[in-house]
């Protein structure tokens, strides 16, 4: 068992925190950044590892990568990467705003090896955080138990470990090598037979559920896929440029500074920009490969809108879910061999920072502008939640859009905090 002590640790190596490691490389806190570790479970960096489907595409941008937006002069940028790949210019002869989501994957595995103060400390999952306090009680930081049973001990702590997988409780008690929920799909369905008939069951009818219903196709060549979603059927996300302005990083402070219920509204407003919907392009591909099934008479696949999944249960080697047509009220049987669930993302606070709260006595987890828990004025160690504060900060905050200038909010405050106590931590930003 090994102790280590550092500054900052941030939990994941997502887009976010690796936002965060290129904010504070550039915030010029060099003893700051030196002293401050990425965790990261895996191996390696990957963007949505499960999910990175040869043809799937970045829903934004490239320029809202993890620092155009902050410091378009940048070397972290998208388009140095692309530069210093040699790939520029066959980047530019594609005329897209829409990178592939392997190529920002990519990108964001070369930003991670770019850092050079900031450390990524890899097969590293965290699995447990406890407050440090002295002996009367002061809160001075964290520790950090891994899987491995190593600890770190830091000071400030930056969770950005994104959100925990939504499972209904309908699926709950099917055998788990049945169901396959979709931040597991490529790992998953390379384990499945190819050269038998097979009969998957996607759920949702959102992107992933989409994603994956499009995937199956391939991925297992003998299949019948069927797609069972509540809504009336596959629609494009709100795509509104006028609407497409609240996700400026100019509008979180709009929305921070607004009454919940005003929140509330606009979240509902805007609900169909980031969920429930699809791409148009990939709405518009998906169509056409039904469109040719039909007319060539090669039909394999079925989607039943307006129904849901009200029962399942196993009947010998077949999975069986009882689907309730939404308008009929009627349940019928469909058989299957294994489900696939596009049903998306908890909307409560991640496993991880729901037991920090209960260890912290914190009963609505709720962060400041500065993204910080709200620990009272003597604590001297913070944590910071990244990616889980749509209900106060907007709609962008699960998505890349935002990331370059969140990061500099977290870093400003991080260094604010030094600042103030002064002499405590010397450094200084132009240092
Ligand atoms: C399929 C899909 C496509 C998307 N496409 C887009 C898009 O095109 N544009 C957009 O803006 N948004 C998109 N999003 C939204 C997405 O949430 C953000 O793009 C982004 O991934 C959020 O970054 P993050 O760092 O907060 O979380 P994540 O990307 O989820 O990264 C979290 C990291 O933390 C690691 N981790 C988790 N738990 C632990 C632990 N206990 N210990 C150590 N490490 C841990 C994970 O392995 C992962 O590397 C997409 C989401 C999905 C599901």
């Amino acid at each position: 068992m090994t102790d280590h002590e550092v500054d900052v640790l941030a939990i994941g190596a997502g887009p976010a925190n690796l936002a965060l490691a290129v904010a504070l490389e550039e915030s010029g806190a060099r003893r700051l950044a030196e002293n401050t570790v990425l965790l990261e479970q895996h191996p390696d960096v990957k963007w949505q590892r499960n999910l990175l489907l040869p043809w799937a595409r970045s829903q934004v941008s490239f320029l809202k990568d993890l620092v155009t937006l902050r410091n378009p002069r940048s070397r972290f940028s998208f388009l140095n990467f692309l530069y210093e790949g040699g790939r520029l210019n066959e980047f530019v002869n594609l005329s897209t705003f829409n990178p592939y989501r392997w190529e920002l994957s990519e990108y964001q595995q070369w930003v991670a090896h770019s850092l050079e103060q900031v450390r990524v400390r890899h097969d590293a999952r965290c699995e447990r955080v406890e407050p440090r306090r002295t002996t009367d009680g002061r809160l001075v930081g964290w520790t950090v138990t891994l899987s491995n049973g190593d600890t770190v001990d830091c000071r400030d702590l930056v969770i950005g470990t994104g959100r925990d997988p939504h499972v209904p409780a309908v699926f709950r008690d099917l055998p788990a090598d049945r169901v396959i929920h979709s931040t597991q799909y490529c790992t998953r369905i390379a384990q499945q037979p190819t050269d038998r008939p097979i009969r998957p069951v996607v759920v949702g009818g959102a992107q992933s559920a989409a994603e994956m219903f499009m995937a199956v196709h391939s991925d297992l060549p003998q299949s019948t896929p069927t797609m069972v979603m509540r809504s009336i059927g596959l629609q494009n996300y709100q795509t509104s440029k006028f609407v497409n302005e609240l996700f400026f990083p100019s509008f979180v402070d709009e929305f921070y500074n607004s009454d919940v219920e005003v929140r509330g509204r606009i979240l509902d407003e805007v609900h169909l920009t980031n969920y429930a919907g699809l791409a148009p392009p990939f709405l518009d591909e998906l169509y056409s490969m039904l469109y040719q099934q039909r007319m060539l008479g090669k039909e394999r696949s079925t989607i039943r809108s307006m129904t849901e999944v009200a029962a399942a249960r196993m009947d010998g080697d077949e999975v069986v879910l009882e689907l309730r047509d939404l308008k009929s009220g009627k349940v019928e049987p469909l058989r299957c061999d294994v489900v696939l669930l596009g049903t998306g993302y908890e909307q409560q606070m991640p496993a991880l920072v729901q037991d920090l709260a209960d260890r912290l006595g914190i009963a609505d987890i709720e962060v400041s502008r500065r993204y910080r828990l709200d620990l009272g004025e003597s604590a001297w160690g913070a944590v910071y939640l990244q990616g889980v504060n749509e209900a106060t900060h907007g709609i962008s905050d699960t998505l890349i859009s935002v990331l370059a200038h969140r990061s500099q909010d977290i870093v400003d405050d991080i260094l604010d905090r030094r600042h103030v106590a002064a002499g405590a931590f010397p450094e200084s930003r132009t240092a």
